[in-house]
């Protein structure tokens, strides 16, 4: 009996073997066919811009494009390292698409051998005291470019022309979803300002300078921010400043979804209620940049009606 139920499991586990052998190398056909079948691959740094391709393009040219995007959930782009295999996608990789060098450090290198396309910074950028690292002083101009509609206008049209240079038989379509990409893009800056309205006389604090397009486009009420850049070190005085510059006029504290823990900690100092945002659309469940923004404006209205 045991010898029987011994060899029937044998016989099991060799069949089951070579299942797995057949559905590996099924796999592996399968993924080679997924591979040659893209005739562009894109990499993205962070997510936000993944959702500009992917509403811009729509999905019949979509079909023929891989998207991969360096940056996976609470991962912060202020301080990140390549891995091997994302240094080996982006060797590959016909197209990269980024926020630029004094956002994304750790692509400046590899930027330079590639077909890039990136935010434009502000023309001038004042040179800045000898004690300010090159990440600190970039980012005083806040460089979340992707959160003001008009330069992710400009980065959509540059993309455009980009894909055009590398598949020039895509000419039509690509400039058809361009200009759709623009009326959608005015429709969803009206919409956003609208939403806004109601919200523009609440005072907020920010815990790393991250909003900067939105305050300035949508006349928001940014009272102040605790810090440039997450990680910075934090002293007492910085927060009893703050306090006292805020006067009890701040409704809430804004806060990153991946630096929540860190910021919890000042917003209690400050008596805040903190009001997470997914400004990297790590959480989010979105195929859009235009249902990203308009999550992220109900993300940030949350600050009006939050309490402690
Ligand atoms: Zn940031």
């Amino acid at each position: 009996m045991n010898l029987i139920n011994r060899s029937f499991c044998c016989a099991r586990t060799l069949r089951c073997f070579h299942l797995v052998v057949f559905s590996l190398g099924m796999l592996m056909s399968l993924s080679a066919l997924a591979q040659s079948k893209a005739d562009i691959v894109i990499v993205t740094s962070v997510k936000p811009l993944e959702l500009v391709v992917k509403e811009l393009l729509g999905e019949d040219l979509l079909q023929h494009i891989e998207i991969k995007t360096l940056l996976q959930g609470q991962a912060s782009p202020h301080h990140f390292a390549l891995s091997v295999s994302q240094a080996r996608a982006l060797a590959d990789a016909d197209l990269l698409l980024w926020v630029g060098p004094d956002f994304e450090l750790f692509l400046a290198k590899i930027a330079q051998s590639k077909k890039t396309v990136s935010f434009d910074l502000a023309p001038t950028q004042p040179a800045r005291e000898t004690h300010s690292t090159d990440h600190h002083s970039a980012h005083a101009e806040d460089l979340h470019l992707w959160l003001s509609v008009e330069q992710v206008s400009t980065f959509a049209q540059k993309l455009s022309h980009s894909l055009v240079a590398l598949q020039p038989m895509w000419r039509e379509s690509v400039m058809g979803r361009l200009q759709q990409f623009e009326q959608g893009l005015a429709a969803l800056d009206r919409d956003v300002l609208a939403a806004f309205s109601d919200f523009q006389a609440t005072g907020f604090v920010v815990f790393h300078e991250a909003y900067g397009p939105l305050v300035e486009r949508y006349k928001l009420k940014q009272l102040g921010r605790l810090t440039e850049v997450p990680d910075e070190q934090i002293s007492a005085k910085r927060v009893g400043q703050l306090m006292h510059q805020l006067k009890g006029q701040a409704a809430c504290m804004l806060s990153e979804v991946g630096e929540a823990q860190q910021a919890s900690r000042y917003a209690q100092m400050l008596k805040l209620p903190l009001v997470n945002v997914d400004i990297l659309a790590s959480q989010m469940e979105v195929d859009s940049y235009s249902e990203y923004m308009r999550a992220l404006t109900r993300q940030i209205k949350v600050c009006g009606s939050a309490t402690l």
